[in-house]
């Protein structure tokens, strides 16, 4: 029996793992994808404290490589539920068949890329919509693209996309964006980035890759056809806690669980983007690894 496992290798679970394997706990980290959640996405990094810039996927690798060199297991396998409580140990099932036990649990389960629902979304991933400005942009270079969304992500996107695309439309269903002003500051500066709001996309035009796409305004209910070669969808993010939803309690789908990291079941502990918390951020999210490791620690330690 491991003493503690992980659901989740990005930065709230692979600090977690750091802190686990630093007090000498056996600590198994599984994880469904690859390691690094969503920071592999984001280009350039450059508020985590003390470093002034790195690459989200630079900052992954070096995460990694840290808990693995103390001795944590990443374990690619996606797991499917939890079982057992904390006076008899857990028992997590995966997706391969197998199950493991240990004492205490961490769902460092993060959030997925949220889809726009609109028809022909799914057929035309990889042929023209994308989630990933950083994997998929250099397919872009002197061509047309749009970027959806009015977050951080999306103003973030459309900066690293003008770099190579021809011309970037920002598309947003409202006049007012809820990115950093210092991002929307260096976005209106560039000459091939154009702001399109309050507008939504409705349809998707193209075959077999995107072409064009309808915009609705929000204000006056008049449509337009914009053409562009790709659509960077960067609409926020969901949690991905559907497999858990009977084994703790969620609020909004997010894990319920406080700033000490602990969910209404004894001996399973929530971290990262995928607690119900204000604040996700690269910082808050590895913050929420080392309380909830801690927390799991004193669990296992004194019950
Ligand atoms: P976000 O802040 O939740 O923004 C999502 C954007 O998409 C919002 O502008 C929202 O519009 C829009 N939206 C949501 N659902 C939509 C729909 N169905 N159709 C059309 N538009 C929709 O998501 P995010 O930008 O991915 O950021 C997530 C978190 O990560 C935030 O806390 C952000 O600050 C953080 N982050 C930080 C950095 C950084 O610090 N460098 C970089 C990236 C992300 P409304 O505004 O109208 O709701």
């Amino acid at each position: 029996m491991a003493d503690i496992i992980i659901v989740g290798a990005g930065p709230a679970g692979l600090s977690a793992a750091i802190y686990a394997r630093r007090a000498g706990m056996d600590t198994v980290c599984y994880e469904a994808m690859a390691y690094g959640g969503q920071i592999i996405n984001t280009p350039e990094v450059e508020n985590y404290p003390a470093i002034a810039h790195i690459s989200g996927f630079d900052f992954a690798q070096s995460l990694y490589d840290q808990a693995t060199a103390f001795g944590a297991t990443v374990v690619f396998d996606r797991v499917t539920s939890i079982g057992g409580d904390a006076e008899h140990g857990f028992t997590v099932s995966l997706e391969s068949n197998a199950t493991a036990t240990c004492k205490a649990v961490i769902l460092a389960v993060g959030a997925a890329n949220r889809h726009m629902g609109i028809p022909r979304e799914d057929e035309l991933i990889g042929k023209g919509i994308s989630y990933c400005a950083t994997c998929d942009g250099s397919f872009y270079k002197g061509r047309r693209v749009a970027v959806y969304g009015g977050g951080n992500t999306a103003v973030e996107d459309a900066i690293y996309l003008a770099a190579m695309a021809s011309h970037v439309y920002l598309i947003h269903r409202r006049n007012e964006f809820r990115a950093e002003d210092a991002l929307l500051k260096a976005c209106r500066a560039l000459p091939n980035l154009e702001l399109i709001t309050p507008y939504v996309i409705t349809a998707l035009e193209g075959s077999p890759k995107l072409t064009s796409m309808v915009l609705e305004n929000r204000e006056n209910g008049s449509t337009e056809r914009l053409e562009a070669d790709g659509l960077f969808v960067a609409i926020g993010q969901e949690p991905k806690t559907a497999d858990f939803r009977d084994t703790v309690k969620l609020s909004g789908g997010y894990v319920e669980a406080g700033e000490d990291c602990r969910t209404d079941v004894r001996g399973i502990f929530a971290a990262g983007d995928g607690r119900t918390k204000k604040v996700r951020q690269l910082t808050t999210a590895c913050a929420d690894g080392a309380v909830a490791a801690l927390a799991a620690i004193d669990f296992i330690r004194l019950g």
